[in-house]
C-alpha cells in the first residue's frame, strides 16, 4: 500500500473539490494507465469490486445475445474457483453447471463433451494467476458460439503466449482487492473488447442510466463505481508494478524450486503451469497427499498465515443443497441437478489444497521459515 504522504496531496484535492466519485479525474486517468499496461484497444471499466464487475459483464453479454431481465441459460463454470464467480452468474438469473479442472487448475475443456442447447456461455477462471488453454478455450466458445467470459481477478500481470488474455478476445475482468496482485484496497475492472458491451457496462454501473439529464434508464443496473480514494491508490500501486512483478518473479522461483523437491520425496503436488504460461501467483497452493486440516493447523500455530482457498463450490451450502443432490430421480428440483460424476478431479483435491502466502516484499528469512516449517512438518 502505498504511503500517505504520497497520496495525500490527490487525495486532498478531491476532498476539496467534492468530486470523489462518479468517474471523475483519478478514476479516468486509472482506466487510461490500465489500458497501456494491457494494450487493450477499449479502455477498461472500473468498478467497486471485482464481483460487481463480473455482474455487470455477464449481464452485458446477457443484453447483448438479446435476453430480457428474467430470461435464462445455462452457463458452463469450473467448480474450482472463489464463491464470487458463481454468484455474479446466479444473481443474473442464470444456472451455473459445474465443470471439472485439470492439473494446472483451471477449466479442463477436453472433458465437455456434450453442449446442450441451454447453454449460451463459458465463464473460466484464472485461480491464483494461472492461466488456462486460452486458444483451446477460445476455438471451443466460437465453434459452440457461446459468450466467453474470463474471471481473471486474481491474475494481473499474468500472460500466455507473453500477451494478456485480452488480446484472445476475451471479455475479462480483474479485482484490485487489498489481497490482489495490484490493489486500490477495493476495486475491479473490466477489459472488453466490444464496443457494445463497453457502452453497456458504462451505464450498468451508473444505475442503468443511458442519459443524465432525467436519469432515464433502459436497464436496471446497480451503482459499482469505483471512489475516487479508490483510484488514486491504484495509481500509486500500478506506477510499481514492474517492480511488484520483478521481485515477486524471484520469489516465485525459489518456491518453485523448493515445493518441487518436496514433491519429488513425494510429500505433495504442485500445481502445474503451462509452459506458455506465466503466473504471478496470487498464493501458492500445494496439494497434499492427506486432508489439509493437520497441515493447517501446524502451520498457523507456527505463526504462518494459509488458506484453504480456493474451494469447490458446487460444495458450498447454498450450491450443493440447490444443484447438487444425491437423489436424482426422484427428487423435485426441478432441473437443477447435477451429478458429481463429472467433478472427479475437483473432488479429489477440494479438501487437500492450501494455499501458502507470497509476495514480493517477503524478506529472504521469512521464505526461509515458511520452508523449514513446510519441511518439519514432513519430516514428522
Ligand atoms: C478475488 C476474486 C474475486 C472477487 O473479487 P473482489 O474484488 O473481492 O470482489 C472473484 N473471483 C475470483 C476468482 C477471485 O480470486
Amino acid at each position: 500500500m502505498p504511503v500517505i504522504d504520497s497520496i495525500a496531496r490527490e487525495f486532498s484535492e478531491c476532498l476539496n473539490s467534492g468530486m470523489v466519485t462518479n468517474n471523475s479525474k483519478y478514476v479516468c486517468k486509472f482506466e487510461q494507465m490500465l489500458q497501456e499496461y494491457l494494450s487493450s484497444k477499449i479502455r477498461p471499466i472500473c468498478f467497486n469490486n471485482g464481483e460487481m464487475a463480473l455482474f455487470h459483464l455477464i449481464q452485458a453479454w446477457k443484453i447483448k445475445l438479446g435476453y430480457d431481465i428474467y430470461d435464462s441459460f445455462d452457463v458452463l463454470v469450473p467448480s474450482f474457483t472463489f464463491s464470487g464467480t458463481v454468484n455474479a452468474i446466479v444473481m443474473n438469473n442464470l444456472k451455473p453447471v459445474f465443470c471439472d479442472v485439470d492439473d494446472t487448475l483451471t477449466l479442463d475443456i477436453n472433458k465437455i463433451d456434450k453442449i446442450d442447447k441451454n447453454i449460451k456461455m463459458v465463464v473460466a477462471v484464472s485461480v491464483y494467476g494461472n492461466l488456462p488453454d486460452i486458444d483451446t478455450i477460445v476455438q471451443f466458445a466460437d465453434a459452440n458460439k457461446l459468450a466467453l467470459i474470463f474471471d481473471n481477478a486474481p491474475g494481473f500481470g499474468s500472460t500466455y503466449k507473453e500477451k494478456y488474455p485480452n488480446y484472445y478476445g476475451y471479455s475479462e475482468i480483474y479485482s484490485f482487492h487489498a489481497t490482489k496482485i495490484i490493489s486500490s484496497m477495493e476495486g475491479g475492472a473490466a477489459v472488453v473488447n466490444d464496443h457494445e458491451i463497453s457502452s453497456i457496462l458504462k451505464k450498468l454501473r451508473d444505475f442503468g442510466q443511458y442519459e443524465k439529464e432525467r436519469g432515464d434508464i433502459d436497464t436496471p443496473g446497480l451503482n459499482s463505481k469505483m471512489q475516487e480514494i479508490s483510484a488514486i491508490v491504484g495509481i500509486k500501486n500500478l506506477e510499481k508494478i514492474d517492480y511488484i512483478i520483478t521481485e515477486k518473479k524471484k520469489n516465485i522461483r525459489r518456491y518453485e524450486d523448493f515445493f518441487q523437491n518436496l514433491e519429488k520425496e513425494g510429500n505433495l503436488k504442485n500445481m502445474r503451469v503451462r509452459n506458455d504460461v506465466f503466473c504471478t501467483y496470487l498464493y501458492y497452493p500445494i496439494i497434499l497427499n492427506e486432508d489439509a486440516t493437520d497441515f493447517v493447523t501446524y502451520l498457523n500455530q507456527e505463526d504462518i498465515a494459509c488458506r484453504r482457498y480456493y474451494t469447490a463450490v458446487h460444495s458450498l451450502k447454498l450450491y450443493r443443497n440447490k444443484f447438487m443432490c444425491d437423489k436424482r430421480s426422484t427428487c423435485s428440483c426441478s432441473g437443477y441437478c447435477q451429478e458429481e460424476e463429472g467433478l472427479k478431479y475437483t473432488n479429489s483435491i477440494k479438501d487437500r489444497i492450501v494455499s501458502l502466502p507470497i509476495h514480493t516484499e517477503m524478506k529472504k528469512e521469512e521464505i526461509e521459515y515458511l520452508f523449514n516449517t513446510c519441511k518439519k512438518y514432513f519430516k514428522d
